[in-house]
């Protein structure tokens, strides 16, 4: 806008570039959508302990002494019952590594 300014000027500039811009095809192909359509939250029941459990990776934080680089978070969804691990590896091996270990 200020590169057209130093060089024109007309009635209604700033409004009419604003249309001119709204209307570019090729830009409007490319851009997202300002509204990006989320669904509504919804209640879930839990009926027992250990009916849902959630987990879900935090990270990556400084290495530890430890040699970790994450932090795993489990939680029971009925007692809210909460659990974190210090782990390696942001991945599917070490997630299950680290969840069968705790179990035994
Ligand atoms: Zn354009």
């Amino acid at each position: 806008m200020d590169k057209i300014k130093s060089n024109f000027y007309w009635y209604k500039m700033s409004e009419s570039v604003k249309s001119w811009i709204k209307q570019c095809s090729f830009c409007g192909g490319r851009k997202r959508p300002a509204n990006t359509p989320k669904a509504p939250l919804q209640e879930y029941c839990v009926g027992y302990p250990l009916d849902r459990v959630v987990i879900d990776i935090t990270g990556p934080f400084p290495l530890s002494e430890s040699g970790n680089k994450y932090i795993l978070v489990v939680m029971d969804s009925f007692t809210k019952f909460v659990e974190a691990y210090a782990i390696l590896i942001k991945g599917r091996k070490q997630l299950l590594i680290r969840l069968c270990s705790s179990s035994s």
